[in-house]
């Protein structure tokens, strides 16, 4: 048995003007809060939490822009953006494609329910933001073999059978 899960399996949220909503029909593989300067740039703000999912567990309704977005690697990433009120709901980015959704926490109705699995870029990190000792943390990137569950990185193969 699982341990009790203090979350409900599904996510919902959507941006500001309501023209676009999504659920997330179960939990993330794995959230990052990445301190680099472009996440800082693209929120204005310190940092930006993702939680990667599997796109076709990403349940949408209404029509979003896909903006194309330069990216730290250079090779460009996709913002999902309301049509309207332009807020970006998620990213596909160039290394996954679109078979990854790298959903923006802050945009779920309940943002509390994801917390952070790990912090990245934290060469970069405000100096005053102040990280949780029970998280892990890089200075750059990381490989997942050391730090995702193991149910995570067999739905990753799944998404990318043969990598
Ligand atoms: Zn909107
Ligand atoms: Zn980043």
């Amino acid at each position: 048995m699982a341990d009790p899960d203090p979350h409900p399996a599904t996510f919902d949220g959507g941006c500001d003007c309501r023209a676009v909503r999504y659920r997330m029909r179960s939990r993330p593989m794995f959230v990052h809060c990445c301190h680099c300067r472009w996440c800082q740039r693209e929120t204005g703000s310190a940092f930006a939490i993702n939680a990667l999912i599997e796109t076709d567990r990403v349940e949408v309704t209404g029509e979003v822009d896909r903006v194309d977005t330069p990216s730290c690697s250079g090779q460009g990433q996709l913002i999902a953006r309301c049509p309207r009120c332009r807020v970006a709901l998620w990213s596909h980015y160039a290394g996954a494609g679109t078979r990854l959704s790298f959903v923006r926490v802050g945009t779920l109705d309940d943002p509390d329910a994801l917390p952070p699995d790990i912090h990245i870029f934290t060469s970069t990190k405000q100096p005053w933001v102040i990280l949780p000792p029970d998280k892990p943390a890089v200075a750059e990137y990381y490989k997942s073999a050391e730090h995702w569950p193991a149910e995570s990185l067999a739905r990753r193969r799944a998404l990318f059978p043969g990598r």
